[in-house]
């Protein structure tokens, strides 16, 4: 890579590293000169002792991402190797499904990549200067194409990120291929799926593993709040006599409703806010044996933790007042800002309030195929909490 970049940074920046992180936040660097942005860089400390190589970027609050603690010759080499790995792992721990997470940014040591794959699609994002750079791009999408061999790959732009990284605007699109549209199987449930609409990259694969676990214990009439496509109402459906799925997005409750078809089932569909409608039906005592609550990330960051757990609880505490004796609730949150502890501990307080006494059946985290790096707090965000409310 011709001369190394330097950056140098603060002890409280090195103890980070020392620790295992990836990050260095702006103000732990103390010299970037002439740095270009999204380079790749020698981390050391003001003294010169080296940490390793990273990603510099030069507007994000996080200016440093850990590549490695060696020196890197040839990054995009580096970067299909490390696809290699990631693409390897799913192997041993991805089953029954063509639609998961191929690539997991700092959880796979690809900071600022995440590619998900759905059936013959695979849907790129890009989170970073360095990974934007045309050589970096380049060699992502062949690594991808030699292994994976997709119809198509698409990237999906989150405006606001590149906003957040200087970058140019881009549009969302066709990286290669034609396809926008395809099929996927979880769990022998049948989805709908096009690439360029929906949320998120398309689907919420971080749950697919919970969808099957909420079925096991599922039974009876069953309310899914928060439901999206239906991830959780298609799944627990076989279990149930009725399932109804609530969310405020009409597009995604018509795929939500195509994909019922799909799978040849009845399933009620209503575009509602969740909080007036669980509000509406506690107050005409309408009772379920199940219920599943999905909502949005309602903490965005550490600020928000006491507003979000006050919602998490009305929430909560709503639906366990309409769940019958020995009736299930599986609760979710996707805020990293709120722990598992701190979830918990809003659900033992809502079932206080609720007077309600509540069984833990399974505190869950997300599927495999977003993996947790231990290091690396902020690749845990997701909790499932799986609860039955005594008879
Ligand atoms: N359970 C879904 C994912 C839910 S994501 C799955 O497994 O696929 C959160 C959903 O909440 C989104 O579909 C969004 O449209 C919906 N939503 C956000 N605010 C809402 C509100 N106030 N009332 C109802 N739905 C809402």
């Amino acid at each position: 890579m011709g001369n190394v970049l330097k950056v140098s940074i603060s002890p409280r920046g090195a103890t980070r590293l020392k620790k295992g992180h990836a990050w260095v936040y702006r103000s732990d660097i103390t010299s970037s000169d002439s740095v270009p942005p999204g380079s790749l860089v020698s981390v050391t400390d003001q003294r010169g002792k080296p940490f390793g190589t990273a990603l510099y970027s030069s507007s994000s609050q996080i200016a440093i991402r850990m590549l490695s603690r060696e020196p890197v010759r040839d990054l995009a080499e580096l970067i299909r190797g490390r696809i290699r790995s990631a693409i390897a792992y799913r192997k041993t721990v991805v089953r029954d499904t063509d639609a998961y997470r191929l690539v997991f940014s700092e959880a796979d040591l690809l900071p600022g990549l995440i590619v998900d794959r759905y059936n013959d699609i695979l849907s790129l994002q890009v989170l970073t200067q360095a990974i934007d750079a045309n050589l970096i791009r380049e060699a992502v999408i062949s690594e991808l194409t030699e292994q994976i061999h997709p119809a198509a790959i698409i990237e999906r732009v989150d405006p606001r990120v590149r906003e957040l990284e200087t970058l140019p605007p881009r549009p969302s699109g066709l990286l290669q291929g034609t396809n926008t549209s395809t099929g996927f199987t979880m769990n022998g449930v049948q989805f709908h799926y096009d690439a360029l609409e929906g949320q998120k990259t398309g689907a919420f694969l971080d749950q697919r593993e919970n969808y099957a676990a909420a079925a096991e214990y599922a039974h009876g009439e069953a309310l899914d709040v928060f439901c999206y496509q239906g991830g959780f109402a298609l799944h627990v459906v076989r279990h149930c006599s009725t399932v109804t799925g609530v969310d405020s997005s009409r597009p995604a409750l018509e795929v939500a409703d195509q994909n019922a078809t799909l799978n040849q089932r009845e399933i009620e569909w209503i575009e509602a806010n969740a909080f007036d409608l669980l509000k509406d039906y506690a107050s005409s005592n309408r009772f379920y044996d199940t219920i599943v609550l999905d909502p949005p990330a309602f903490a965005k960051t550490k600020r928000d933790l006491d507003s979000a757990l006050r919602g998490y609880k009305e929430l909560n505490l709503r639906a366990l007042k309409m769940l019958r004796p020995g009736g299930i609730l599986v609760t979710c949150s996707c805020s990293y800002h709120v722990g598992q502890a701190d979830f918990l501990e809003m659900l033992a307080s809502a079932a206080l309030d609720a007077h309600r006494p509540l069984r833990l059946i399974e505190v869950r985290g997300q599927a495999k195929d977003h993996p947790v790096l231990l290091n690396v707090p902020e690749t845990s965000y997701l909790k499932c909490v799986i609860t039955s409310v005594t008879n």
